[in-house]
């Protein structure tokens, strides 16, 4: 089987993935083995090539918005049948005896593992994944599937943790694969929607997605605060001031980064009191992916995508650091 493969981290820029050809992996006793149609190019990747994520791996497949057809299950899995189409997340695998896990936080399981991360992921032809944490979807295109595996399953995440009122109005700080899925789906559900971005196709495409403002950064002078609510997507922490200095009093600021430069020093009096809150987000749960791809097929949630060979995931990703990519990046991974 193809597959890009990380032989340790470096930057993007230096093509670090490698195509090579792999025997094709057999199913463990509660493993699929999906044979992958699309895999979803996450900001994660990202951090994970570049090792801003220590490498938990000599060498690592990237890749965890992973859309297929299972091809063989194993012999314990009896919920999936051949040719069904199926999702592979970030989240593999956790413990399940951990007190985070036994209390209903399995998102901050201490023992949990990552597909493309502590698992050979989906930036290949093939992939095996344990069936307990493989997703049924939503119908639909299966490419405009793939980001909702975790670019939509975190940003619905951040979007519970931010803890907005009924059509309360919600700022997106950044605006990448994350960002333009969680604003559709708030738009949606009825909450008034800002999309805060340096990028002019950014705000665009928010606007034709139903956001009620765009706010183009660096230009615009920061106004009162009027936000009951933000999501900080981008990984850089002096965003996080920037939607500090946007939100009302007692509202929160939900971070869904897996990984940020260090926020710079906060002045309380001005950004902080007045019960504002910091929240950060780690990974989800099992129920809230369910919850997501249930309430994303009711709405009709799509991604706009744009989408790339396999063996040219390197340019993906040094387009996706270069805020080049407007929506969501998918790989074609499918044998041709
Ligand atoms: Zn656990
Ligand atoms: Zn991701």
């Amino acid at each position: 089987m193809r597959t890009m493969v990380l032989h340790g981290p470096r930057p993007v820029e230096s093509a670090p993935l490698v195509m090579e050809e792999r025997p094709v992996p057999r199913p463990g006793a509660h493993q699929l083995l999906v044979r992958v149609l699309h895999c979803g190019v996450c900001r994660t990747d990202l951090h994970v090539v570049e090792g801003d994520l220590v490498p938990l791996r000599p060498t690592i497949v990237p890749g965890h918005e992973v859309v297929g057809t299972v091809e063989q299950a194993g012999p314990e899995v009896h919920d999936w049948v051949q040719g069904e189409i199926v999702g592979v997340p970030w989240l593999q695998g956790t413990c399940g005896t951990c007190a985070y896990c036994l209390s209903g936080r399995e998102n901050l399981c201490v023992a949990k593992t990552f597909t493309g991360y502590s698992v050979d992921g989906g930036y290949a032809d093939h992939v095996v994944a344990d069936a307990r944490y493989a997703l049924r979807l939503p119908t639909g295109k299966p490419d405009r599937l793939a980001p909702l595996l975790c670019a939509g399953i975190i940003g619905y995440r951040a979007l519970r943790l931010s803890n907005p009122p009924p059509s309360g109005r919600i700022g997106f700080f950044g605006f990448g694969g994350s960002a333009h899925l969680t604003l559709a789906l708030a738009a949606r559900l009825g909450f008034r929607t800002v999309a805060y971005s340096r990028n002019p196709e950014h705000l665009a495409l928010a606007r034709r997605l139903g956001a009620a403002g765009a706010v183009r950064t660096g230009e615009a002078q920061p106004t009162e605060p009027d936000l009951d609510a933000a999501i900080v997507f981008a990984p850089a922490g002096e965003v996080v001031l920037q939607a500090l200095r946007q939100v009302k009093k007692g509202a929160t600021v939900a971070i869904a980064a897996i990984h940020l430069s260090p926020i710079p020093s906060i002045d309380y009096d001005r950004l902080l009191f007045g019960e504002r809150r910091l929240v950060s987000v780690e990974a989800n749960t099992r129920a809230d992916a369910r919850e997501f791809l249930d309430l994303a097929g009711r709405v009709g949630l799509e991604s706009t995508v744009e989408r790339r060979p396999l063996e040219r995931a390197n340019e993906a990703l040094v387009d996706l650091k270069a805020g080049r990519v407007n929506g969501a990046l998918v790989l074609d991974c499918a044998e041709s």
